[in-house]
């Protein structure tokens, strides 16, 4: 059972019903809200552990109830949004948004990347106010963040500067959609859209020394034209959501 309260801000009401059935199935609990004003005052009072979030709403953009949230907020938020809006994932993602669903989504996909979050929730919560000093496990892959080294099979890896640096961040953030430019920002101080293919670089090789195969990667997923996730190895029925041959 999944005793989790969760909020889903949809205006369009045969996706909000496909939601909350499929919620209902899973035993989850749940509140819905239909426009931006009605899901704010929702999410205040009731608090819930994830909020679903439409981006497009009758009467406020999705990315400003990402903000407004996040003024005192934490609440993991998974972004359901239409293809054609990559910008608009990006900017919610950056404004605090943890995944996003590509509509028209399967409703295993939602449930799978609930799954996702809850374990997000999960290491979150478990992470001690020392996780600065602790040691990251992720399948074969081990991160010393004390000691500074990385590890597949026990094996370090001989990484660059710039290499740990990325793997460190993404570890850190496992499970969540990293935009590109928060990446650079992150790692080079740079938001320069330009950049964006030396971090496809510095990318390609830290898959080569993480991934066993790369066209199929393990650890780090793609998300093109948005950014990067790294997904803990029992995520790895989670789909991105469009692959990327190298
Ligand atoms: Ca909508």
């Amino acid at each position: 059972m999944n005793k989790l309260n969760l909020f889903v801000v949809e205006d369009d009401k045969a996706i909000r019903n496909l939601i909350a059935t499929t919620l209902e199935t899973q035993g989850y609990h749940y509140q819905t809200a239909s426009t931006g004003s009605a899901a704010i005052m929702g999410i205040l009072s009731s608090k819930p552990d994830i909020v679903i979030l439409d981006l497009g709403l009758p009467d406020m953009d999705g990315v400003d109830i990402i903000r407004k949230v996040r003024e005192w907020s934490e609440v993991p938020i998974i972004i359901v949004s239409a293809r054609s809006e990559d910008k608009d994932k990006i900017q919610a993602l950056d404004a605090g948004a943890d995944d996003y669903l590509t509509k028209p989504f399967s409703t295993d996909e939602l449930l799978a990347r609930l799954r996702v979050t809850q374990r997000r929730l999960k290491n979150i919560g478990s992470m001690s106010s020392s996780a600065q000093d602790t040691v990251f496990k992720n399948g074969d892959l081990k991160i010393d963040y004390p000691a500074g080294c990385a590890y597949l099979s026990n094996t370090e890896l001989r990484l660059t500067p710039n290499e740990y640096k990325l793997l460190c961040l993404l570890a850190r953030n496992v499970g969540k959609v990293l935009t590109h430019n928060f990446i650079l920002k992150e790692i080079w101080g740079s938001t320069l859209s330009g950049d964006t293919q030396s971090l496809r670089v510095f990318m390609a090789t830290l898959r080569k020394k993480i991934e066993t195969d790369t066209a199929n990667p393990k650890y780090i997923q793609t998300h093109i034209g948005v950014g990067y996730r790294m997904l803990k190895i029992e995520d790895a029925e989670i789909k991105p959501c469009s692959a990327e041959a190298k």
